[in-house]
């Protein structure tokens, strides 16, 4: 049967995202499942995020460290099973250059990548960092011999432009997303990261493509393709009667 990801091979998903919790947000059921399945899972992140300074009313104008939120983002995937990989660059001015580009070609290289999640590179008014990790994820992956898979996750706010087709099945892991959205202390108050939140967009999503399976509640992580390739593997029973 064709399967599009996960099929018998090693499958080496690669989660590349621009700031600490945007993967827990994109796609951290999707990374749970592949990894129940077998896969060897990573999560690259970008940039360190010292400039997402919290909103609550006790921490306004604190300045971050370094190292602060990317510790929030190794709590938010202990336990998993799930490598998380700091590139430490700094947050608020990231542009899709020959020099982002590179560095993330050569992170899909030597994970030796097989299956990208990553941004989308068509939601409009999105955070600027977000676009140009999503354009050099993906431009980078044309050149990872192989990456057979691309899927760019949805925005944490809804954005026009961004049409998914895509859905993972993540119902068994949506409580374990919101509490790995609760490692983000440094993040308090933000809506986005509320419990109520992921669950609306992991219903929301299931809704909008698949309402059938969401009205006996089924819950889904939602995103877009630019690269798809079926793999067809040897199915248990031969159908041929
Ligand atoms: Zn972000």
């Amino acid at each position: 049967m064709a399967r599009p990801a996960f099929s018998s091979s090693v499958e080496r998903v690669v989660a590349v995202v621009a700031h600490p919790d945007d993967a827990e947000l994109l796609c951290y059921g999707t990374l749970r499942k592949a990894r129940e399945a077998g896969a060897v899972v990573s999560v690259v992140v970008v940039t360190h995020g010292a400039n997402g300074v919290s909103i609550t009313d006790a921490d306004a104008g604190r300045q971050l460290s370094e190292d602060e939120r990317e510790k929030e983002v190794t709590a938010a995937w202990s336990d998993t099973g799930i490598d998380v990989v700091f590139l430490h660059l700094t947050d608020g001015g990231l542009v899709a250059d020959l020099h982002l580009i590179s560095l993330l070609e050569a992170e899909l290289k030597r994970l030796q990548c097989t299956l990208l999640i990553t941004h989308s590179p068509r939601a409009a008014n999105d955070h600027k960092d977000h676009l140009a990790v999503a354009t050099a994820a993906a431009n980078a992956a044309t050149r990872v011999p192989t990456c057979h898979t691309v899927l760019h996750g949805e925005p944490h706010a809804p954005r026009s432009g961004f049409s998914p087709t895509v859905l993972v099945d993540v119902t068994d892991v949506v409580d374990d997303k919101v509490r790995a959205l609760d490692a983000h202390h440094s993040q308090g108050g933000r809506w986005y990261l509320s419990s109520e939140y992921t669950r609306h967009r992991a219903a929301q999503a299931g809704w909008c493509l698949r309402p059938a399976a969401t009205a006996i509640g089924r819950a889904f992580e939602a995103f877009e393709t630019t690269l798809l390739t079926l793999t067809f593997a040897p199915s248990r029973e031969d159908a041929r009667p």
